[in-house]
């Protein structure tokens, strides 16, 4: 049967319930089972799902929860999800797996808590990080040793919104039969990043995919064997996705590609309007042509993202900015229905040392803008009037 679209297939995500009565009839949504346990009629059907042939115990496995990792898995042409509690501990789950005993190649340009977990917990766990400029893929291949286990990236990074040569990395990562892991927290549905030679996609589903600011969860995406390995990990460790937060990962799911068109479109706006404004040192967003990676991405996105970083002169500066916004939030998060803003040298990226932050392009004067779902003449006015004065 011909695949229907990414619109419909999300607008359908979950499905809904299995027969109900004599008619046939069903729940049409999903529904949420907030169950711990499973029970069964005798000893023969206990022994199966002890066997891992039924349900046994929400850690392991939770139908509500495997609705979301079923449509996850479908939106990013992956055999198999994993879904976690958390962004984190899908980061963790997938790089712990993949690269324990080994190193692990760690973007430079990356969520400060995936840089501070390999940083910090990464040595003690038998994992050695190295940084490297992970946008320019012969750094990368300069980097690789025959140590190395795999390589970690985002699509499109926090908060300096690089986006690596994906189908290049791919190929790299195979010829030399590494792990290529990649977060597409930033680029939900804009990119399937498994097509390219991912052989892992991480999202925070906090952002975008629940979208309404409400659930703090994550999901790995790729092949069998490796989802079954980094379920392993899930279930020992318990980083399990709960029932309630997957169902609304699954609502907030099925409007995902229409929030996210219309929150590039305003983010476009919001970059170029920025732009134009004085004491706006840099403004960073890949649609916009003075964007290291604009090409890049343009070739590899179906759309630049939501996310807009800008830089104004100073510290005091980007402080006063924060304290004047009207309707965009001042908030540490991002990919929820409002626009958000955050300060990441005090926020995002606070673990970091100032000598790391100097390297990684983050100065006191930047801020990162989640562009959402409000008219954008109301967000335009909003910064025109944080700035002005
Ligand atoms: N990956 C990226 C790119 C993020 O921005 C974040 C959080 O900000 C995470 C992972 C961690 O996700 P969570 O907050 O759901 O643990």
């Amino acid at each position: 049967m011909k695949k229907r679209g990414l619109a419909t297939r999300a607008a359908h995500a979950g499905g809904g319930g299995p027969p109900l009565g004599p008619a046939g009839e069903r729940s049409h949504n999903l529904p949420l089972y907030l169950t711990s346990n499973f029970s069964y009629p005798d000893s023969a059907s206990a022994d199966r799902a002890a066997e891992g042939e039924a349900y046994l115990y929400s850690r392991h496995a939770n139908p509500t929860t495997e609705a979301f990792e079923r449509a996850i898995a479908d939106l990013e042409g992956g055999e198999m999800a994993v879904a976690f509690g958390s962004g984190m501990a899908a980061v963790a789950a997938a790089t712990f797996a993949l690269s324990a005993g080994g190193e692990l190649l760690v973007s430079e340009s990356l969520y400060g808590g995936s840089t501070e977990l390999l940083r910090d917990l990464g040595p003690r766990h038998g994992i050695t990080p190295r940084f490297v400029p992970a946008w320019e893929t012969e750094r990368v291949r300069a980097a690789l040793t025959p140590a190395t286990k795999a390589i970690l990236v985002e699509t499109i990074s926090n908060p300096m919104l690089r986006i690596p040569d994906l189908p290049a990395l791919g190929a790299l990562a195979r010829e030399r039969g590494v792990a290529l892991i990649v977060d597409s927290t930033f680029a939900p549905c804009l990119i399937q990043a498994l097509a390219h030679g991912a052989t892992v996609v991480v999202h925070s589903a906090s952002k975008y995919i629940g979208g309404h600011g409400d659930i703090i969860a994550g999901v790995t995406v790729g092949d069998r064997p490796t989802m079954a390995q980094v379920a392993t990990f899930r279930k020992l460790v318990g980083a399990v996705m709960d029932p309630l937060s997957a169902w609304l990962a699954v609502r907030g799911l099925r409007t995902l590609p229409l929030r996210i068109e219309r929150q590039c479109a305003t983010a476009a706006r919001i970059a170029d309007v920025l732009a134009t404004l004085p004491n706006v040192k840099k403004v960073i967003y890949p649609g916009r042509t003075d964007h290291p990676d604009h090409a890049r991405g343009k070739t590899l996105l179906t759309a630049p993202g939501a996310m807009v970083s800008f830089e104004l002169p100073d510290g005091p500066a980007a402080r006063r900015f924060f304290d004047r916004v009207q309707v965009i939030a001042r908030a540490a998060s991002l990919g929820e229905v409002a626009s958000l803003l955050t300060h990441p040298p005090s926020f995002s990226h606070k673990a970091l040392s100032a000598e790391e932050r100097a390297r990684f392009g983050i100065t006191d004067g930047l801020l990162r803008l989640s562009v959402g779902l409000e008219d954008p003449a109301d967000l335009e006015e909003d910064v025109r009037q944080a700035l002005a004065s």
